[in-house]
């Protein structure tokens, strides 16, 4: 049995992660951490009478209840406290929060390389959305002119989304030259993201969505994903708690440990 916890467990994604440990028979929620719903019944809150624990607020508590394995999805500013006090206690981390800044996730990645756990970050644990990263990155080798379009719920409180970021970064990364109007004025042109333009939409009704649109003489080639309901995100995120002890220090990005 795997002893997890979930931090933001009160939070849309949280709730959903705490029925999905629950329906796993080797997974065991040990603690469930949010001061915005502390002292609350995790079961009433989850709507699964399987949840026989109360929220608690302290991460102090997950230590106490002997967590292997962190999973956070809460805010920017508190993913990144959460992950290190993880890597202090020893505890493996699965942070799915995105807008963790550059300078944070360096600092992240230094502490991680001399702890005894591991740690995950990954902007999108559903698998549709890790392959459209990838054909992204490998579209990107013959078509180098791209701009990405994001939509999200309008609740969200990053733009652009952490998807969008790593997926300028993956073609940034695969492309040789090519760019999307890099060096434009225009606030109506989005957002320059490693010389790749990104245009985030925030709609009521949204969940998470993502079209790579690519262009280049006489055709265009749009990859693009669909999250309908935040149960798509869940068995990444089991398999990452499945999976998260066999990989030393930290990883960016769930693509890395699958075989793509
Ligand atoms: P939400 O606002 O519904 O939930 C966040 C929860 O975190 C809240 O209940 C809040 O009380 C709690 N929280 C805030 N500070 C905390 C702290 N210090 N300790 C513990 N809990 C704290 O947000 P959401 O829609 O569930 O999204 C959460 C995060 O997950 C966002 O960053 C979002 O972008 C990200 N997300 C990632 C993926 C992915 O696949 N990686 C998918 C969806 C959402």
């Amino acid at each position: 049995m795997i002893k997890v916890s979930v931090v933001g467990a009160g939070g849309r994604m949280g709730r959903e992660v705490c029925r999905a440990v629950l329906a796993e028979h080797d997974l065991e929620l040990v603690a469930a951490i949010d001061p915005g719903f502390s002292g609350r019944s995790l079961g009433e809150l989850a709507g699964d009478p399987r949840a026989r624990l109360m929220v608690q607020s302290d991460l102090g508590a997950m230590a106490a209840a002997g967590a292997q394995v962190m999973v956070d999805f809460t805010q920017p500013a508190s993913a990144y406290v959460d992950a290190l006090f993880a890597l202090e206690h020893s505890i493996h981390a699965v942070v799915g929060t995105t807008g963790i800044s550059p300078g944070e996730l360096e600092e992240l990645e230094r502490r991680a390389a001399d702890a005894s756990s591991n740690l995950l970050i990954a902007p999108n644990f559903a698998m549709g959305a890790v392959l459209m990263m990838v054909f992204a990155r490998q579209a990107a080798r013959y078509f180098p002119d791209c701009e990405i379009i994001e939509l999200h719920h309008d609740r969200k409180l990053d733009a652009p989304s952490g998807t969008s970021l790593r997926t300028a970064e993956m073609i940034a990364e695969s492309r040789k030259g090519g760019s999307s109007g890099a060096g434009e004025q225009s606030s109506s042109r989005g957002l320059d993201v490693q010389g790749i333009r990104v245009h985030s939409v925030r709609l009521p009704g949204l969940i998470a969505h993502q079209e790579v649109v690519f262009g280049s003489a006489g055709q265009a080639l749009t990859i693009r994903h669909d999250s309908y309901d935040r149960s798509s995100f869940m068995p990444g995120v089991i398999y990452a708690v499945r999976n998260v002890g066999a990989h030393a220090g930290m990883t960016v990005g769930l693509e890395k440990w699958l075989s793509l």
